[in-house]
């Protein structure tokens, strides 16, 4: 859906007072809360309120301004998912190594591994950060945000540092960067071992999945969900 309700503040038509956190706009005083900033073209928007499923769009250049989230609740629920799922990925080994005559099988973190004693520590760290460290820490930090609003009804301390951090990880292309990490796993390792089409092969397809789904909802729209739930 679109909306009409387009202003374009000027340097001398809005002032900001951070204090009461509203803008003077033509004269009348709007919470920040209720404007949206397109993110293409800078134009903003007053908003309006949205029925579950509906999506905003910008009138000047078609970008989608913001949308009606999943409740924090079953986002969490679906976060939650992805954790048990990607322990279950990273428990059971996902590719068969042969190293000095020896043959064992792995974990994509023991593969991470097989690279430092290889003498490729840039791959080993790349794989580690790519596969492990970076969705992890994202998952942890939406659990922590999710279950503080949705489950404690309350404002978590370091908010403002969680929904940053998580903002970057969204810049960084958090889905993008852990296929490429899987990916360069294998691809690297190709020759020296073997995959294994088990239960960790399919438990990361499918973390795959829920981390495309989980990353295609707006920090933003969870961080104006988090204010509607607890002001
Ligand atoms: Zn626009």
């Amino acid at each position: 859906m679109e909306i009409c309700s387009m202003s374009q503040p000027s340097s001398d038509q809005s002032v900001a007072s951070f204090e009461s956190k509203s803008l003077n706009i033509l004269g009348e005083h709007i919470p920040v809360s209720e404007l949206a900033g397109c993110e293409e073209c800078d134009t903003v928007y007053r908003k309006v309120k949205l029925a579950a499923g509906e999506r905003a769009y910008c009138v000047c250049c078609g970008a989608e301004l913001y949308r009606k989230t999943r409740s924090l609740t079953s986002l969490l629920a679906l976060v939650v998912t992805a954790l048990i799922i990607f322990a279950i990925a990273n428990s059971f080994p996902i590719v068969k190594v042969e190293l000095q005559g020896n043959t064992s099988q792995t974990t994509l973190l023991g593969a991470a591994w097989t690279m430092f004693q290889i003498d490729r520590a840039l791959v080993g760290i790349l794989i580690l950060f790519t596969t492990f460290i970076v969705p992890l820490l994202d998952l942890l930090l939406l659990t922590y945000i999710l279950s503080s609003v949705g489950i404690f009804k309350q404002r978590p301390p370091y908010l403002r540092l969680a929904l940053r951090i998580l903002f970057l990880f969204r810049v960084w292309g958090m889905v993008e960067v852990f296929l490429i990490g899987v990916l360069v796993t294998l691809v690297k390792l190709v020759g020296m071992v073997v995959v294994i089409p088990g239960v960790a092969l399919w438990a990361f397809a499918i973390l795959s999945l829920l981390l495309v789904y989980i990353a295609s909802v707006k920090i933003k729209d969870i961080w104006d969900e988090v204010d509607r739930c607890v002001p």
